[in-house]
């Protein structure tokens, strides 16, 4: 069509005939086919083999909500079971900021130093920091993260501690199968999930920080009585002889709770992550812890706990989801709820009403 500019009004002016608009879409551009998902024997295969990738994918299953994914996932897991157990678990907890990354970085190479392999995983159900940051859990650990023998995965993203902290348990399978022999999960000391990992690790690590003025200040009971072994870290330069005062302090304090089942005690050490002073030492306690346990059968019998533990877990997580994910169930919960916020009914019918209706669908 000629352009309405190239009329006589318009003298000295004249538009060239433009070129059509492309189409949005390549043409030529082939359909991308979906990468069919792999059997779960060629995924046990690659992972026993020790590849990464192979690894990372089958993770990335186990971390998926598609029921397809999770069909798989567990069919892995379960042919990785044999496979796997043969691993030193230890959880890393500490608040932001007392060094747990800068630790893990130096830990990590010290025990790499006398060969195996090191997977570093998390649980942080409420961080955003994480969500699919592999990237952002890579630069925390500089060194960590370009070693051959190391694999990182941040925590799955958020979603409910118990589903989160069932996921990082099941990678710890895969992880074994692949051959990885330590195995660190770090979670932020600041909530619920200490439990978590604890329910999941043989040693449970205690980072803490001196020179805050009351060093048990703030430290819940709970997360102290966890602990294996406490490290006091950042005790370098003006630092040392408050880290010291507070190691005084927490052993005075460890005083103060009954032997634990294990029949360890637990010791208080301080070190600095940064300028990698006193790591050995911090690596001796849990050597030796692990030859103490392993000698007096609690290492077994923490296991098999652990086991149990993790089998109700998951049918508590699993009837809990079909509950609420029920459509049925969904409605009337939503129409319950008014009435109970309304002085309608009682929260006890109310739950009544709707569990009758639930178990008579069953
Ligand atoms: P995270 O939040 O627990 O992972 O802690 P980071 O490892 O990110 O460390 C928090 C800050 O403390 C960073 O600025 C580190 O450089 C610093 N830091 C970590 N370890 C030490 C240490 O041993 N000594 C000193 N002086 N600073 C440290």
């Amino acid at each position: 069509m000629e352009h309405i500019e190239n009329d006589k009004q318009y003298n000295g002016l004249t538009v060239n005939s433009g070129v059509a608009q492309p189409p949005v879409v390549n043409p030529y551009l082939k359909k991308r086919r979906k990468t069919p998902l792999p059997t779960s024997g060629e995924l046990v295969e690659g992972i026993i083999k020790g590849d990464i990738t192979t690894l990372s994918r089958a993770v990335t299953l186990v971390e998926s909500l598609s029921p397809a994914h999770q069909a798989l996932a567990q069919e892995v897991i379960e042919k990785c079971l044999p496979h796997s157990g043969r691993s030193r678990r230890i959880g890393i907890t500490g608040v932001p900021g007392a060094g747990k990354s800068t630790s893990i970085d130096v830990f990590g190479l010290h025990v790499l130093k006398s060969g195996g392999k090191l997977a570093v995983l998390a649980i942080d159900p409420s961080s955003e920091r994480t969500k699919g940051s592999i990237l952002g859990d890579k630069t925390r650990m500089e060194k960590l993260s370009i070693h051959p023998d190391a694999f990182i995965r941040p925590s799955p993203s958020a979603g409910s501690l118990g589903g989160v902290a069932r996921k990082t348990r099941e990678t710890i399978v895969l992880c074994e199968a692949a051959g990885f022999d330590n195995i660190f999960v770090e979670t932020v000391g600041v909530g619920q999930s200490e439990t978590a990992v604890h329910s999941m690790v043989d040693f449970f690590l205690l980072i803490q920080l001196a020179g805050t003025g009351d060093e048990l200040q703030g430290i819940k009971r709970g997360i102290m009585e966890m602990a294996d072994g406490i490290v006091i870290n950042k005790a370098d330069g003006d630092n040392i002889a408050r880290a010291q005062l507070a190691q005084t302090q927490f052993r005075s304090a460890l005083h103060l709770f009954p032997t634990p089942a294990s029949g360890w005690s637990p010791e208080v050490l301080t070190y600095s992550g940064y300028f990698e002073l006193g790591i050995p030492e911090v690596w001796d306690m849990i050597d030796r812890y692990f030859a103490f346990v392993m000698k007096n059968g609690y290492f077994e019998q923490k296991r098999a706990q652990q086991a149990r533990y993790w089998m109700y877990e998951t049918i508590d997580e699993q009837l809990r989801n079909h509950f609420y994910h029920n459509p049925e169930i969904e409605k009337m919960l939503a129409d319950k709820e008014m009435r109970v916020l309304a002085n309608l009914q009682s929260s006890f019918t109310a739950a009544r009403d709707v569990l009758d209706t639930y178990f008579d669908k069953q």
